[in-house]
């Protein structure tokens, strides 16, 4: 958050955006004194955790300083409570401070550090010309009203819904009387924008709230994905790609095993195991971009079990290991490098053998091969070579 906290980022926006005369946070209610004490010194610091907010603040309260007044108020049990306290705390200094008779007072989530600038200034110049305004979204999805036995009870129209957001703008003076009205009523209402139209507007003085265009961006915080650079934090961690290579040499008397499939030839890879030089690389490829090892730890030359072992049984061995660690392939690239035969004709089988062992798509894994144009220990048929790249995901 800049290096600040979500709530002086939040703070940051406003002042930084309109000349505001007064800033009133909340904190949470607490049972004693000691409670209060602790909560508000809490807040305090998280408010002040910017040094832009800092800057902003007069806090030695000077009432001919052109500075935020930032004060510090109790909240209640509930978010209207705690509402009407900062309205009352509002009116009451301002009035000490002989300031603007009727000004606008804008009701905002301390945990939607994201709001703009411009749906500040809009909901401003809505509030002045409607007596108060909202930022909202039109939802994407049909909407429907439940029961609380989760059966659908109306088919709401969509363009004539809204999810409101804050900041919620109002003129100060008929809120609060507003806000007492429901209060005497014991009237809980869902937000700032329903007591006003319930108490406060009268079609003629002041309208219904106006909305005005919210942002995706303006969302609360409830999980750490929610701010963009812990979201992407998250997300590199969570992709990782995977480099593997092999080679062996090409000797009469051996099948040339390629992705588990036998290729007619007169040659085949030596080897310990099959020899299978694709499926090694992916195993190495593979168990890289997972970082758990390589394929000598898991299957050592000098362990004779594995002597002319299956090695789509090694790479399902390594597979399930790496899945186990709850990473899915995303796809699969892999260059063969081999003179003779030509792979062209072999290259679905394989595909589709790699593809069965890993239990995914044949459309995740793709294979190519290329010749060494008859120079070096490839182009003279002497070896066989695997180049493999790997992406895998975690969530
Ligand atoms: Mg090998």
């Amino acid at each position: 958050m800049q290096g600040g906290t979500v709530l002086s980022s939040a703070a940051r926006i406003f002042l930084q955006t309109l000349p505001f005369s007064l800033c009133i946070i909340t904190y949470p209610a607490a049972e004693t004194e000691e409670a209060r004490m602790k909560a508000e010194k809490k807040c305090r610091e998280a408010v002040f955790a910017d040094s832009a907010v800092r800057d902003a603040a007069n806090i030695c309260s000077d009432a001919a300083c052109n500075k935020t007044l930032i004060l510090f108020v109790p909240g209640g049990k509930t978010r209207q409570e705690s509402v009407l306290h900062a309205l009352e705390a509002a009116a009451k200094n301002l009035s000490a401070h002989g300031k603007g008779a009727n000004p606008l007072v804008f009701i905002h989530d301390g945990a939607r550090p994201f709001v703009s600038a411009d749906i500040i200034r809009d909901c401003k110049n809505a509030a002045e010309a409607y007596g108060a305004a909202v930022p909202a979204l039109q939802p994407v999805d049909t909407q429907k009203a439940i029961d609380e036995r989760g059966f659908i009870t109306r088919h709401l129209v969509r363009a004539n819904l809204a999810a409101v957001q804050t900041p919620q703008v109002f003129r100060l003076k008929p809120l609060l009387t507003a806000h007492r009205a429901a209060a005497a009523e014991h009237r809980e209402c869902t937000d700032d924008t329903e007591i006003w139209d319930r108490y406060a507007a009268d079609g003629k003085t002041y309208m219904v709230t106006k909305i005005v265009a919210g942002s995706s961006e303006n969302k609360k915080i409830t999980y750490p994905s929610d701010i963009p650079q812990e979201a992407a934090k998250e997300q590199s961690m969570n992709i990782h790609t995977g480099l593997g290579y092999d080679k062996h040499v090409l000797v009469e008397g051996r099948k040339l095993m390629l992705g588990g499939v036998e290729i007619p030839f007169e040659k085949g890879e030596a080897g310990h195991s099959d020899g299978d030089v694709l499926l090694h690389a992916i195993t190495d490829a593979l168990l890289g971009a997972a970082a758990l090892g390589d394929i000598g730890s898991y299957f050592p030359p000098s362990d004779a079990k594995w002597k002319d072992a299956d090695s789509k049984m090694l790479l399902q061995t390594v597979w399930k290991d790496i899945k186990a660690a709850g990473w899915t392939l995303g796809n699969m690239d892999c260059v063969i490098a081999l003179e003779e035969p030509k792979f062209l004709p072999h290259r679905d089988a394989v595909r589709s053998s790699i593809a069965q062992v890993l239990g995914v798509d044949a459309g995740q894994v793709f294979v190519k091969a290329k010749t060494g144009e008859k120079t070096g220990d490839v182009g003279t048929g002497k070896v066989v070579e695997a180049f493999v790249t790997c992406l895998l995901t975690r969530n």
